[in-house]
C-alpha cells in the first residue's frame, strides 16, 4: 500500500510522509521519521537524528537500521513538545523499540524458535537450561553414579571427561555462531542499501563508540528512561554487564590456555589468572544484571514495547544466574555438592548460549552493524534519498 499522508501541526509546518511498508510498526516509524525529520530539534541527541537527516524517505531497511541506532534512554520523548497528549503522538522510543523486537524475530534464524523465545523468554530459556543440566546429570549419573555424590578435590574432569565436555560446549557454542551468521547477513542485506564501503576509520569509529555506549547519554546528561532527571546509572550497568562478560570470556580463553598449550589442568588456585579474571568478571555479571533488572522495572512504560519485554528479562537472568551458579561452584568445588552444581552451572551457561540468538544478545551485534554504517555514511557525506 502507497502511503502519502499530510500533517499540519498549530505553528503551521506540514510534514509529507510516503512509504510502503509491511508493518504498522514500520508505518509509524515512517510517519514519525518524517515529523522528526522537519522538525529536527534532537538532533544533538544520539546517533538516530543525524542517520534520520541523510534521508528524504524512509525504506523497511532504514527504519531498522535506526533502531538499532537508539538506546531507549528516552531524552527525545521528554524533549519533544509533539509527544501525548499532542495530537502528533510522538514517541520515537517506544515505536523503535517495537522495530527491534520485530527484527530480532524477523531476522532470526530458524524463525520457529524465534516465536517460541518472543512469546515466552524466560519460561522457555529456563527449560533450555534445566533441560541441559538434566541430560549432564544423566550422562554423569548412567557413567559414573559415585562422581555425581561425592568430593573430587575440585577436579571437574572426574564429573565429566574433559573429552565430552568440550565437545557438549562445541556443539552448543556452534550453533549460536551459526545463528549469527544467517541472521547478521540479512539484517546487513536488509540495511546496508547504497551505504559506502566502511574503511578502517569509519570501523574504528563505529568499535569505539560501541564500547563507549557513547550514545546511551541521552545528549550527555544521561538516560531518562526512569523519570525525566537524567541519570547515569543505566549506561554504568550496560558497562559493568559487558565488561564482565568479557573477562569471563577471556577466563575462559587462558583456561584453555593453561590446558592445552601449557597441559596445565584444572583445577587452578583461587589466585591463578584465569580464576581472578573469573571472579572480577562473574561481579561484574550480579552487579551489572541485577542493576539492569531493577531498572528495567522502574522504566516509564510508556517508552517501551510494553508486549514484549520477556527476552530481555531472560537474557539478564540468565546472566545472573551464570555467574551465581559460577560462584557456588567455585566456593563449594572440594565438597560433595560439585557434581551436582557443575551440572547446574553447565546447564545455565549453555541454556543461555542457546537463546542468545533470539533477545537482547543479538542486539549488540546488530547495533555494531548500524554503527559501522553510520560512520561510513558520516565520514563520507553521503545523502541516501
Ligand atoms: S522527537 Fe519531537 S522534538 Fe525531537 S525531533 Fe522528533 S518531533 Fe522534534
Ligand atoms: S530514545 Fe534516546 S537513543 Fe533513542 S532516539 Fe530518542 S534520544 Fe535517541
Amino acid at each position: 500500500m502507497r502511503q502519502s499522508l499530510r500533517f499540519q501541526c498549530t505553528c503551521d509546518i506540514q510534514f509529507v510522509m510516503t512509504g510502503m511498508h509491511a508493518t504498522d510498526a514500520l508505518r509509524e516509524a515512517d510517519r514519525l521519521m518524517t515529523v522528526c525529520n522537519a522538525c529536527r530539534y534532537c538532533e544533538g541527541l544520539c546517533a538516530v537524528f543525524p542517520a534520520m537527516e541523510m534521508r528524504r524517505t524512509f525504506n523497511d531497511g532504514d527504519l531498522t537500521y535506526l533502531s538499532h541506532l537508539c538506546h531507549q534512554c528516552g531524552a527525545c520523548f521528554h524533549d519533544c513538545q509533539y509527544s501525548p497528549p499532542h495530537e502528533f503522538d510522538v514517541n520515537v522510543p517506544a515505536t523503535l523499540a517495537t522495530l527491534r523486537n520485530d527484527s530480532y524475530a524477523g531476522y532470526a534464524w530458524p524463525d520457529f524458535l524465534a516465536g517460541a523465545f518472543a512469546r515466552n523468554g524466560l519460561v522457555v530459556t529456563l527449560l533450555t537450561a534445566a533441560s541441559v543440566a538434566a541430560f549432564v546429570i544423566g550422562f554423569v549419573g548412567f557413567a559414573d553414579p559415585a562422581a555425581l555424590w561425592s568430593a573430587q578435590a575440585g577436579d571437574f574432569y572426574k564429573v565429566m571427561p574433559h573429552g565430552a565436555m568440550v565437545a557438549l560446549f562445541g556443539l552448543v557454542a556452534l550453533y549460536p555462531i551459526l545463528a549469527f551468521v544467517f541472521s547478521l547477513r540479512a539484517f546487513w542485506r536488509d540495511i546496508h542499501g547504497d551505504a559506502p564501503r566502511a574503511g578502517a576509520a569509519a570501523l574504528w569509529q563505529a568499535l569505539a563508540d560501541t564500547l563507549t555506549l557513547r550514545y546511551l547519554g541521552g545528549g550527555g546528561g544521561g538516560c531518562t528512561s526512569e523519570s525525566e532527571r537524567p541519570s547515569g546509572r543505566r549506561r554504568l550497568y550496560h558497562h559493568v554487564t559487558f565488561y564482565g562478560f568479557l573477562l569471563c570470556f577471556a577466563a575462559t580463553c587462558v583456561a584453555t590456555l593453561y590446558h592445552y598449550g601449557f597441559g596445565w589442568r584444572a583445577p587452578y588456585a583461587f589466585y591463578s589468572l584465569p580464576v581472578l579474571l573469573g571472579i572480577i568478571g562473574g561481579i561484574g555479571l550480579l552487579a551489572g544484571p541485577a542493576g539492569l533488572f531493577v531498572l528495567a522495572r522502574k522504566r516509564d512504560s510508556i517508552l517501551t514495547d510494553r508486549a514484549r519485554t520477556d527476552m530481555d528479562t531472560a537474557f539478564v537472568v540468565m546472566l545472573f544466574l551464570t555467574s551465581l551458579t559460577g560462584f557456588l561452584l567455585m566456593i563449594l568445588r572440594d565438597s560433595a555438592a560439585m557434581g551436582l552444581l557443575l551440572s547446574l552451572h553447565l546447564g545455565v551457561v549453555l541454556g543461555l548460549f542457546l537463546s542468545l540468538p533470539y533477545g537482547k544478545f543479538v542486539h549488540g551485534l546488530y547495533r555494531l552493524l548500524a554503527l559501522i554504517k553510520y560512520a561510513a555514511e558520516r565520514r563520507r557525506g553521503t545523502f541516501a534519498e
